[in-house]
């Protein structure tokens, strides 16, 4: 069985490493290429888009691909949306793995958002002075004009739009420690937290250093999973699906 693992995410990478121990299974990673310096997965990868939903249709056709595992991060819905169409219309199984959200506990002062554009309105009404931005450089522009607030920007690459006028950019990659994170927001006085709900262990540290700082947080929600998609929240239960699907091809 040949498998296509959507990557770009600490998931795909622990997927593959599980794929390389089980028989009659080969798998090819795939990155966007967005980053510069990817950690890449073992075994075969490709790197950059298929060219929306009939490229990709095309690559599982040509490249034999039995299954298709979404990988991918919370966030990055086309490719989720373009995997549902491509693997509808030439019948591949597909299996998105999403790991779980954030859970927030009773201590935290958290407001909910249905995406960046309400987080970006939320800020500009928030009486914090400073606001440190980490929800990825794609996702500056909705800030970009916001000339009332200090902004601490954390992105992994640098941005290539623009920033708030009075930004201070950090460039940095996960994963974060709490220690870290608390000392952060303390040397910038941050008094307001942005973040996607983009789940894992990578990137929770900000969220305990804001619940000991009581910094609130305005938490973009994810984007929803194309309906009738079946959804796994571990890296064990997809290797369960690829391998039941297996043993069903096998008969
Ligand atoms: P996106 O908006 O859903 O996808 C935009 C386009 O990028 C897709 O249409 C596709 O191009 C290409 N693409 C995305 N993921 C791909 C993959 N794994 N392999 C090949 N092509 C891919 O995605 P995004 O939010 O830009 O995220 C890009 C990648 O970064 C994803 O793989 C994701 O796992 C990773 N990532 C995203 C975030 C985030 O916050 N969004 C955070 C961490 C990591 P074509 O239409 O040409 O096929």
């Amino acid at each position: 069985m040949r498998v296509l693992i959507l990557g770009g995410t600490g998931e795909a990478r622990a997927l593959a490493a599980a794929l390389t121990e089980l028989a009659d299974i080969t798998f090819v990673s795939s990155l966007a290429g967005r980053v510069s310096r990817p950690a890449l997965p073992v075994g075969d990868v490709r790197i950059g888009g298929f060219g929306g939903p009939d490229g990709l249709a095309t690559y599982v056709t040509d490249l034999g691909i039995d299954a298709v595992v979404d990988a991918t991060h919370p966030f990055a819905a086309t490719i989720t949306a373009n995997a549902a169409q491509a693997c509808g219309r030439t019948s591949t199984p597909l299996v998105v793995l999403r790991r779980p959200g954030w859970a927030q506990t009773a201590t935290d002062d958290w407001t909910w958002v249905p995406d960046i554009a309400t987080a970006a309105a939320a800020v500009a009404e928030h009486p914090a002075e400073t606001v440190f931005l980490t929800t990825g450089r794609r996702d500056l522009a909705a800030f970009a004009d916001d000339d009332r607030h200090s902004f601490v920007v954390r992105t992994v690459d640098p941005p290539d739009g623009q920033l708030p006028p009075r930004s201070t950019l950090l460039l940095a990659r996960g994963p974060y420690t709490l220690d870290g994170e608390r000392d952060l927001m303390k040397e910038h006085g941050v008094g307001l937290l942005v973040t996607k709900d983009s789940g894992g262990s990578m990137t929770v540290a900000k969220l305990a250093a804001a619940r000991e700082l009581g910094v609130p947080v305005i938490v973009v929600a994810r984007p929803a999973v194309p309906v009738g998609v079946t959804t796994v929240a571990t890296v064990d239960a997809a290797v369960d699906w690829l391998v039941r699907l297996r043993d069903t091809a096998a008969g």
